[in-house]
């Protein structure tokens, strides 16, 4: 039988945590069917080892942007750098960025600045965005509604099913992956179950967001089709359908074709 093909929407290959076996890493995610990774930046200074790391590994692909957690590091003046980045490597998303309450201590205000410039640059480089929200949806739906971009995903959703059905609207797909491996994870495991089969796309997060069965560890973008094992269950669905699905899914969420990595040479 044909191993199915996965795409992992949101890897941080680039992190320091796999500097020391990033080769390897890369190696079993291929070995395990994962051909592509999306690999989104999280400050302006990390742009370039996300170009890096793309460059390194055919099929991984970059995304640039400034995170909600990293604004605080961030000056005004990134904004200008960040767009002239994207006006010379060409990424396939801007991002990673969006708007995050759960971790004290952050300036939401300049979070909200920061997040709306970069919606801006999205919408004047037509750039599919990939949204990091937590425990802030409603405003971050906010300034979706008010600075259109042309969709993208929303990684690691973790909202309500209206909130949902609301970033599908606007062009969204939403990313499950360890999350949803957790019993516990009541809420995740029931969205992943019902929302339309168009809207989802399969993520890692590596290395955070460990499956259960790597509670406590470092994830890796190999972990890719365990996850979808679960998803496939919660669906019914077999494995080379979802396979199909989430790859169709991730490529129309970022507006690329099977022939990206070629054309982009
Ligand atoms: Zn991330």
């Amino acid at each position: 039988m044909k191993t199915p093909m996965w795409i992992d929407s949101h890897c941080h290959l680039d992190a320091p945590e796999f500097d020391a076996d990033r080769d390897a890493v890369w190696q079993a995610a291929r070995a395990a069917g994962v051909a592509e990774a999306l690999v989104p930046a999280v400050c302006l200074s990390n742009c370039a080892a996300v170009t890096a790391c793309c460059a390194r590994y055919p099929g991984c692909l970059p995304a640039y942007g400034i995170h909600p957690l990293y604004v605080m590091a961030a000056q005004e003046a990134d904004l200008a750098a960040l767009a002239d980045y994207l006006m010379r490597h060409r990424p396939v998303a801007l991002g990673e960025i969006g708007l995050d309450a759960y971790v004290p201590n952050v300036d939401f205000a300049r979070q909200e600045f920061f997040f709306a410039a970069q919606l801006e640059l999205a919408q004047e480089f037509d750039l599919p965005v990939v949204l990091h929200g937590r425990r802030a949806l409603d405003l971050l739906l906010k300034h979706l509604r008010r600075i259109r971009v042309k969709g993208g995903i929303a990684h690691a959703f973790n909202g309500s099913r209206q909130q949902a059905d609301m970033l599908i609207g606007l062009g969204f797909r939403l990313g499950f992956g360890g999350a949803l491996t957790y019993p516990g994870s009541t809420r995740i495991r029931r969205l992943a179950e019902e929302l339309p089969a168009e809207s989802l796309v399969l993520e890692t997060d590596a290395p955070d967001i460990p499956p259960r069965w790597r509670s406590g560890q470092r994830n890796t973008p190999a972990e890719i089709p365990a996850i979808a094992r679960e998803l496939a269950a919660l669906r019914g669905m077999t494995e080379a359908e979802l396979a199909a699905l989430t790859t169709t899914n991730t490529r129309m969420a970022l507006h690329i074709s099977a022939m990206y990595r070629h054309s982009r040479k």
